[in-house]
């Protein structure tokens, strides 16, 4: 679920956004509008509640699956939202997040992260390391560049890292979550 919430990110900075009532209604249309079979729908609408906190695309897939769609998220790109509505953050994107965490991180109750909130700061740079992995499959040559290239970042980011604010997805993990009692064997 975390990898797809990925992929919609990737695949909603395919489509552009037009505004019609700002703040309140906007029109995706896909980059490739031109390119696609006619019969492929191309453009969506997004509206927006009063107080940014609804989402409503026309393709229904939020209604429908509780997955937030591409359409809706390159919006709130778009609208530089700081964080995405606790209304689309579906607890059952909460387990699965657990499902993928590092061991480390993932001796966690039950709705503890429920509360959490996805960062723009976490989802900008989630984007971007997707795009960067894309790149990399392009080629052998296209694999060593990046490989290095991130060897280099990791490096170099490992002591800026070490400087802590608070606001990491990780650190606001813990942050939300209270201390588990030690079972004791029953
Ligand atoms: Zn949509």
């Amino acid at each position: 679920m975390f990898e797809q919430f990925g992929e919609l990110l990737v695949e909603g900075t395919a489509y552009n956004v037009t505004e019609v009532d700002r703040m309140r209604r906007y029109i995706t249309t896909h980059n490739n509008a031109a390119k696609r079979e006619k019969w492929s729908r191309v453009a969506y609408e997004v509206t927006i509640n009063e107080d940014m906190s609804i989402f409503s695309c026309e393709c229904g897939q939020f209604e429908h699956t509780g997955m937030l769609c591409s359409h809706s998220l390159r919006v709130m790109e778009i609208l530089h939202m700081e964080e995405i509505p606790k209304h689309h953050i579906m607890k059952r994107w909460m387990r699965d997040v657990r499902d993928v965490l590092p061991g480390h991180l993932v001796q966690y109750q039950k709705d503890s992260s429920q509360n959490l909130s996805f960062t723009c700061r976490h989802a900008t740079l989630y984007v971007k390391a997707m795009e960067v992995v894309r790149m990399r499959d392009a080629s052998v040559a296209s694999y060593d560049h990046v490989n290095a290239a991130l060897d280099a970042v990791l490096q170099s980011g490992a002591a800026i890292a070490e400087k802590r604010d608070g606001l990491a997805f990780e650190d606001r993990l813990v942050e939300h979550t209270p201390a588990i009692p030690e079972q004791m064997g029953n």
